[in-house]
């Protein structure tokens, strides 16, 4: 369990200062090049507890932005019932649902042209079919929407209606905002001693109009196919905008930028104070775009990761 990375009298990055969790003993082991992808926020956590005289907030953290502009991806869902979908013959729909449905943002052109009223834009991932029956078809789909029955009646209104329900969840684009940051809590340590963080989250008004519009699409889309919307969310409850965390595509906190001023990172997410020290996880993202951020992780970790062997090979980063 990672504590620290270790900073030598010039200010570069020398090793690792970690718990050994079997013998809970302070290891330190000593590297010429240190990289850290613990996840984003943690990555925040390591460069924040490690403190030293040339980084008395952190290391790397000249800027004071190690921790800022955390995002999560903005979601938002709406559930129908669609009885064009019944008595359809049995067929095997292993695999419809959001593993192969997917819609791109589609209203590109009139964001540019500044038609929309809120920034960026969402994909839509599309569930339902006749997968496993879940709490929705066995628990009072049948009585809701056929009055029940029992035994072959209820048998018969089950197969009846299952594949009716369709889900859509939007899946959209969260720009930084001042608001939203970890640091860490100077009261609290986990179980390894090591000083936890504690956040800060909001969403902005871009985001909340965001939730609006797909809670509005998919509405349309369900009573235009003729159906009943069974859940959904309004300005009451910040169209069902979930709290942040909870569609768990957490990223940045280290960010990259152009400059030592407004970024922790170069463009090759390699840090400005400190040339030895690197990050691959998803903390150097500027903005958290609508896709989920797996692949753009690992992109930015391959394109690191070729930038490092040629900093090596040009002798910028001694090892
Ligand atoms: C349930 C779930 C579903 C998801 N679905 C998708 C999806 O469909 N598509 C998508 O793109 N993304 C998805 N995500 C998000 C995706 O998993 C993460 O964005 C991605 O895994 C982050 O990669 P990472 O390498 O930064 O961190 P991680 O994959 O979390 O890896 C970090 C590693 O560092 C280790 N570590 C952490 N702290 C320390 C420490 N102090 N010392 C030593 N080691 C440490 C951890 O044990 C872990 O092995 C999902 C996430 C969850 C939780």
């Amino acid at each position: 369990m990672a504590r620290e990375v270790m900073v030598g009298p010039d200010g570069q990055a020398i090793g690792v200062s970690y718990v050994d969790k079997k013998t809970r003993s302070e290891v330190q082991v000593r590297a010429k090049i240190v990289v850290l992808a613990a996840s984003c926020c943690e990555t925040a956590r390591i460069m924040l507890n490690s403190k030293s005289s040339q980084f008395p907030n952190g290391i790397a953290n000249s800027s004071g932005l190690v921790g800022k502009y955390v995002m999560d991806t903005v979601g938002s869902a709406v559930s129908g019932f669609l009885p064009i979908m019944q008595d359809l013959p049995p067929a095997n729909e292993d695999g419809v649902g959001g593993m192969h449905l997917y819609m791109p943002w589609w209203l590109y052109k009139e964001q540019k042209a500044g038609k929309m009223p809120f920034a960026r834009g969402y994909h839509i991932e599309i569930g339902g079919g006749r997968t496993q029956p879940g709490n929705g078809i066995m628990n009072g789909y049948a009585e809701r929407w056929l009055g029940g029955g029992y035994g072959v009646e209820m048998k018969a209104n089950l197969r009846k209606l299952y594949g009716c329900q369709v889900h859509f969840s939007g899946r959209g684009e969260m720009i930084p905002n001042d608001n939203s940051y970890c640091e860490i809590d100077n009261d609290v340590v986990d179980q390894w001693g090591i000083p936890v963080l504690k956040f800060h989250f909001k969403w902005s008004e871009d985001e909340i109009l965001q939730a609006r519009h797909m809670q509005e699409t998919f509405q349309q889309i369900i009573t235009t196919m003729g159906g009943t919307v069974t859940s959904s969310f309004g300005a009451d409850k910040n169209w069902g905008i979930a709290p942040g965390g909870e569609i768990i595509h957490e990223v940045g906190a280290v960010k990259m930028g152009d400059t030592p001023k407004n970024s922790v990172l170069n463009q090759y997410c390699q840090a400005w104070d400190v040339k030895n020290l690197f990050i691959t996880d998803a903390a150097p993202f500027v903005s958290n775009a609508d896709k989920n951020p797996t692949l753009t992780i690992t992109a930015l970790g391959w394109r690191t990761s070729d930038y490092i062997v040629d900093q090596v090979k040009k002798l910028n980063v001694k090892v």
